[in-house]
């Protein structure tokens, strides 16, 4: 699993990323598999891929990404 514990700006899609709950600018990154037993349950097509989580760095609110 990828980490990075270091907050900084990030880009999705070209787009700065920026916390909807604070509105703070700087995240840590880390990358989650997502083929878990208990994620097919819910019959999500993307419940096997890997997916990227942008942590704010000063509310600790996720962002979910899954990869296609
Ligand atoms: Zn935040």
């Amino acid at each position: 699993m990828a980490r990075d514990k270091e907050a900084k700006q990030r880009q999705v899609k070209g787009k700065k990323l920026v916390c909807p709950i604070c509105g703070y600018d700087q995240f840590q990154t880390r990358r989650t598999l997502m083929n878990t037993p208990g994620l097919t349950f819910f019959g999500l097509d993307w419940a096997n891929r890997s997916a990227d989580n942008f942590i704010c760095d000063n509310c600790g609110h996720v962002l979910w990404f899954a990869r296609k």
